[in-house]
């Protein structure tokens, strides 16, 4: 980047005056690599320009959403003809009966779905159902897996094999720590023990069922058919959060590329293609436990936005449409991971990148990622300067080690030859 950086340094310097650290989202704040965040003025496809006029190669994709690439004209044009009609009516809409009847075609084991307004809301939701359905109060999460900051998730390990969790925040009340256990990722076993330490207790098991939220991290083979022999046997809720993976790793999301059916679902970010939009779904016996039709509370003002609902229709029907939309983003991903792997090769440097389809990290450990624990050996200073390096080539990664890149229709066979070859030159930069 050879322009500088002035508007949105001086954007910072007021937004710091306003908001907690400058931001409406941490990892916005690019606190784990140094530095001060870039303010965007638009994007286009697969580009950003920040509000200095630097033009970048964007590979956050508003942490997911973007799989269309930025200002797809069919959902530009769906949400300014919607704009036209009303922005929001707290009524029911044929927008929200057509975005959940192309859900239900593209993943057709959700039966009954409730739209809201945050990936957040979906999990904090399903949580509830889960409890209230099943009687019981436990919930199993794993260790690096993020479901939003409802207090029930931001919980970490506490000390011991099975063990209650402890809060991850203050604020979180202990009392609520109490009952989300937590188990490492990709391990069967404890979930297992925990199963045994806590038996008739559990009300679901909660996965990534590809993480993202620790960086890339696959499941080993057989661990989420572990999962659902696990919670059938054991009479509890196997959650998919599918808001990263959901249209994104396959059309059908991890629930199809991996053959498990889950018990509900959790979807955002493509859902609302770019807007506030998200949903939990899944068995029809359980979500008819949510109200009106069932006990388990739940509401919105803004839920089924029709913005939001014409952007999520708009994404979805060209996905629904593109039947080769996925070989495409599949294809993209692979040369991505082959010339960073090749370049890391040739350089000698202890990393490695990790894909799962067109979600990609470079973790700064030689070592396989498969866990938290294995994650958090990544070297996040040396991430932080290969960060800085691929930013001053005009290329735009995740700020932090622990987060996914994702690539998008809009991303062109020559944007990834240029974004590897930057990370080529940032590698050599960053282990200097
Ligand atoms: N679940 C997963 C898997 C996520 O990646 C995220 C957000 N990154 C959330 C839930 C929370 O979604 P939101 O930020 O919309 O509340």
């Amino acid at each position: 980047m050879t322009q500088t950086t002035e508007q949105s340094r001086a954007l910072f310097a007021r937004a710091q005056k306003l908001m907690p650290g400058g931001v409406n989202s941490p990892v916005r704040a690019f606190r784990a690599v140094g530095g001060e965040p870039l303010f965007i003025a638009r994007a286009s496809g697969a580009r950003l320009w920040d509000a200095d006029g630097n033009e970048l190669i964007d590979h956050v994709g508003s942490w997911g959403p973007m799989i269309l690439g930025h200002a797809h004209p069919a959902v530009v044009r769906a949400v300014a003809e919607q704009a036209a009609l009303g922005t929001s009516y707290g009524a029911p809409t044929r927008l929200e009966v057509e975005l959940a009847e192309t859900v239900r075609r593209i993943m057709p084991s959700i039966e009954l779905l409730r739209m809201v307004s945050s990936g957040t809301e979906a999990a904090m939701a399903a949580a509830r159902l889960a409890r209230g359905v099943t009687g019981r109060s436990k919930i199993v999460k794993f260790a690096g897996c993020y479901h939003g900051h409802a207090d029930a998730f931001l919980i970490k390990a506490g000390s011991g094999a099975a063990t209650f969790g402890q809060p991850d925040s203050p604020g979180v009340p202990e009392g609520v720590a109490q009952d989300t256990l937590i188990a490492d990722y990709n391990s069967l076993d404890a979930v297992d023990d925990l199963f045994a330490a806590f038996p008739e207790q559990i009300a679901a098991v909660i996965v990534e069922p590809v993480a993202g939220n620790m960086g890339v991290v696959a499941p080993r083979p057989g661990f989420l058919a572990g999962l659902r022999e696990i919670c059938s046997e054991e009479d509890a809720i196997l959650v998919f959060d599918e808001v990263m993976t959901g249209f994104r790793v396959a059309r059908g999301g991890a629930r199809q590329k991996y053959a498990i059916r889950p018990d509900l679902t959790l979807m955002g970010k493509i859902l609302g293609g770019g807007l506030p939009a998200a949903a939990y779904g899944g068995r029809g016996d359980l979500m008819e436990s949510v109200s009106p039709s069932g006990p388990v509370y739940q509401a919105g003002t803004l839920s089924g936005n029709p913005l939001a609902m014409a952007a999520g229709l708009a994404t979805l029907r060209v996905i629904e449409e593109d039947s080769t939309l996925y070989e495409r983003l599949e294809a993209k991903g692979a040369a991505l991971e082959k010339g960073i792997a090749e370049a890391i090769a040739r350089r000698g440097a202890p990393a490695h990148i990790a894909r799962v389809g067109s979600m990609w990290t470079l973790f700064f450990t030689p070592d396989p990622v498969v866990d938290w624990k294995t994650a958090s050996a990544a070297d996040t200073r040396t991430f932080a300067r290969w960060f800085r390096a691929m930013l001053d080539y005009g290329i735009y990664v995740a700020p932090s080690q622990f987060e996914a890149n994702f690539l998008s229709d809009a991303h062109t066979e020559a944007d990834i030859d240029i974004t590897v070859a930057a990370a080529d030159g940032a590698l050599e930069a960053a282990l200097a």
